[in-house]
């Protein structure tokens, strides 16, 4: 009996030891990869013909082309068609949801995945940049629009719309996010300081209360320095790339945001989850403008290359880039070149778009502008001002039958003016082509560098999985701990919701002898005379009138 048993333990020993060795040498699943950091870059609405057209523009590799990997699949719970907020929100948190939903779970009307228990939808999910954070790591977020626009509002705050920018702002200064760089003063600014918030508050001052330091351009920026830095370098969105120089000369490029952002963060030894956005491409496609999305993505791509070479020096880092769908439907051809298309030479594709010297936006800003610089209705816009125009912006000589059209397209589009330029012209003044102003439903290129980096093809949920789990962090787990259901740890008649001032809503828990208060969009308890910094921040989701708060407040209010 007791050689037996002394059998059996040597048995055990040699397999614990073999295993793992085995798994890997038979190419069984190898354990995955634990990296320091996770640099996710996203160029909002560019597809492959987009990158093949920087490529020949450029004239020279993209630094982005070294690295592709496979494709990205870009339906949404409720569409084969992605918008950016559920888009970005399956990046940043592992789950697909539905259109115009930031940081939340889908409503019951799905149509490409089974919907969520009534119980859970619309809950607010864990994103990447929280379950870092919690892990002690540094966190950054950097984009081109203003800092609570779809994409980076996805990984810093929990809404049921992508237009409550008022409170995104509010939950992403309550955060604790390191850095923060990009457009959007204006949401952080009360109404009366020039700003867009209605409930008055300076969340400006806020963040300098809470240590951080508020760059305003790029040479503030670059002189910046600790673990809190929020740049808003715009009131609005930033200018495109292309106008940049002429437009805004103070704001910093991408590529120098990045590099500040990986700067700061990499001084943590915990490591660090950053977010690049390269926003406007997305913008300059819905405008069907080549000039504005050549110079957006050969900006982004720059981010990349400074991406890419700190990761290849560091080591230890994963970098993903990708981007979340395609936007307007760009083709390298179209129905002019339907015959001639083999004949296709290199400048007949850039030399149109060599002579742009400014984005669409531009155009019609300079066109809608009276000599009193107050805006002109389109009626009293002439063709030869539109032909005067385009020929100094754009390099175009163009008929008055081209210049009334841009006019009507303007009037038919009212709300975008400037897609009138790329919808006429560039059937007949280039070789690309545009299916829509929309979105296009498509696989995108996906792009990685590092260990355990993913190749083939994913949906964006298992993108973000990927990452986590290059972490080592548990999404799932995080938001259990961030996000508990006021009503499923306190009967109803102990919670209340403050509206005495309606754009300030408080959460009010009274429990046993205690009396708790949680401001709504803010991670602060207050409860017995203390104001306590909570872990996370706390959401209201009007449509289901459910209230989310962390772990850490219902213990503290229980007592425990
Ligand atoms: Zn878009």
């Amino acid at each position: 009996m007791r050689r037996l048993s002394l059998l059996a333990f040597r048995w055990i020993i040699v397999v614990a030891v073999l295993e793992p060795l085995a798994a890997s040498a038979f190419g069984a699943e190898a354990r995955p990869v634990v990296v320091k950091n996770v640099v996710l870059l996203i160029v909002d609405g560019c597809s492959a013909e987009q990158y093949t057209l920087a490529r020949w523009f450029k004239g020279t590799p993209l630094a982005i082309d070294e690295i592709r990997c496979g494709s990205v699949k870009t339906y949404i719970a409720d569409s084969v068609i992605a918008d950016s907020a559920p888009a970005a929100t399956a990046f940043a948190t592992g789950h697909f949801t539905n259109d115009k939903l930031i940081g939340v779970a889908p409503s019951v009307k799905t149509v490409t995945v089974s919907p969520p228990s009534a119980d859970e939808q619309l809950r607010p999910l864990a994103t990447l940049l929280e379950a870092a954070r919690l892990q002690g790591k540094a966190t950054g977020i950097v984009a081109t629009s203003r800092v609570t626009h779809a994409t980076p509002a996805a990984f810093m705050a929990h809404v049921t719309s992508r237009r409550f920018e008022e409170e995104i702002m509010e939950q992403a200064v309550h955060q604790g996010v390191n850095v923060v760089l990009g457009g959007g003063r204006d949401f952080a600014m009360p109404k009366a300081a020039g700003g867009a918030r209605r409930d008055d508050e300076d969340l400006i001052e806020a963040l300098r209360q809470r240590g951080y330091q508020i760059p305003t351009d790029r040479e503030q920026l670059l002189k910046a320095g600790g673990n809190k830095v929020f740049g808003l370098f715009s009131l609005g969105p930033m200018a495109p790339e292309i106008d940049r120089p002429r437009r805004a000369p103070a704001e910093p490029t991408l590529a120098e945001m990045t590099r500040k952002a990986i700067e700061l963060l990499s001084a943590d030894e915990d490591g660090f989850f950053l977010m690049v956005e390269g926003s406007q491409v997305d913008w300059a496609c819905h405008a069907n403008d080549p000039a504005h999305m050549l110079s957006d993505l050969i900006a982004y791509d720059e981010a990349v290359a400074v991406a890419l070479e700190f990761a290849r020096r560091d080591g230890q880092t994963l970098l993903i880039a990708l981007s979340d769908h395609n936007t307007g439907g760009m083709s390298i051809g179209n129905m002019r070149t339907s015959k001639t298309y083999p004949q296709t030479t290199i400048a007949d594709l850039v030399e149109p778009l060599r002579k742009m010297r400014c984005s669409a936006v531009e155009l019609w800003r300079q066109l809608s502008m009276g000599p009193d610089g107050k805006k002109l209705d389109v009626k009293g816009i002439s063709p030869d001002a539109v032909r005067r125009v385009v020929k100094e912006g754009w390099g175009l000589e163009i008929s008055e039958d081209e210049a009334q059209q841009i006019l009507s397209v303007a009037v038919r589009d009212k709300g975008d003016p400037q897609n009138a330029f790329g919808e006429v012209l560039c059937p007949r003044h280039t070789v690309l082509g545009w299916t829509t102003h929309g979105h296009a439903g498509g696989d995108v290129p996906l792009h990685a560098f590092g260990p355990d980096r993913p190749v083939g093809t994913f949906d964006q949920p298992e993108l973000a999985r990927r990452m986590a789990r290059a972490m080592g962090v548990d999404l799932d787990a995080t938001t259990r701990r961030l996000f508990v259901e006021v009503g499923s740890v306190f009967a109803s008649h102990e919670v209340e919701i403050d509206k005495a001032e309606p754009t300030n809503p408080i959460a009010r828990i009274r429990h046993q002898n205690a009396t708790a208060e949680l401001p709504i969009n803010k991670n602060i308890l207050r409860i017995g005379g203390a104001e306590i910094a909570l872990e996370g921040v706390v959401v209201q989701i009007a449509e289901t009138g459910k209230i989310y708060i962390p772990q850490q407040a219902v213990r503290r209010i229980k007592g425990e």
